[in-house]
């Protein structure tokens, strides 16, 4: 039997990784490059003053990582996580005092989930 053919992905970040995923699941051989460490993690460039990324996933982002067919990862990213229904806005008003301006997500109520790494 052929070898399986090779995909190289460029770029370990949420499309790149997904692309991966999902090329694999095609059956390709699959190569990531990441040019970036990890900027929670033993690097001359690590940042310990941010070692918590909180990052919002939508629904959207919990789909494709469903379709991308791994067992078990959703579930593994959700664990830790939990539903937000309303992001902040943060401006000034005229006199230029702080105004938060709450905003829904979705229209049809969508929860996203906030995941922190
Ligand atoms: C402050 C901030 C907060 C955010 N919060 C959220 C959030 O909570 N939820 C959310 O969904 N989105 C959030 N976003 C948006 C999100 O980060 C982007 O939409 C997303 O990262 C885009 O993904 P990407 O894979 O296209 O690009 P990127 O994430 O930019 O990934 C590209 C990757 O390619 C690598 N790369 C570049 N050149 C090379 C090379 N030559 N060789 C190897 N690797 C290379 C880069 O190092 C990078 O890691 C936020 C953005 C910012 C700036």
């Amino acid at each position: 039997m052929a070898p399986p053919q090779k995909v190289v992905v460029v770029g370990g970040g949420p499309v790149g990784a997904l692309s991966a995923l999902y090329a694999a699941r095609r059956g390709y051989a699959v190569e990531l490059y990441e040019l970036r460490d990890d900027p929670n993690y033993g690097s001359q460039s690590a940042r310990p003053d941010i070692a918590v990324i909180p990052l919002a996933l939508s629904e959207r982002g919990i789909r494709a990582i469903a379709e991308a067919g791994v067992p078990g990862l959703l579930d593994r990213i959700l664990d830790n996580s939990r539903p937000i229904d309303t992001r902040m806005i943060h401006t000034r008003d005229a006199h230029g005092n702080i105004k938060n301006i709450p905003m829904v997500y979705g229209p049809q109520g969508q929860v996203n989930n906030l995941r922190c790494f």
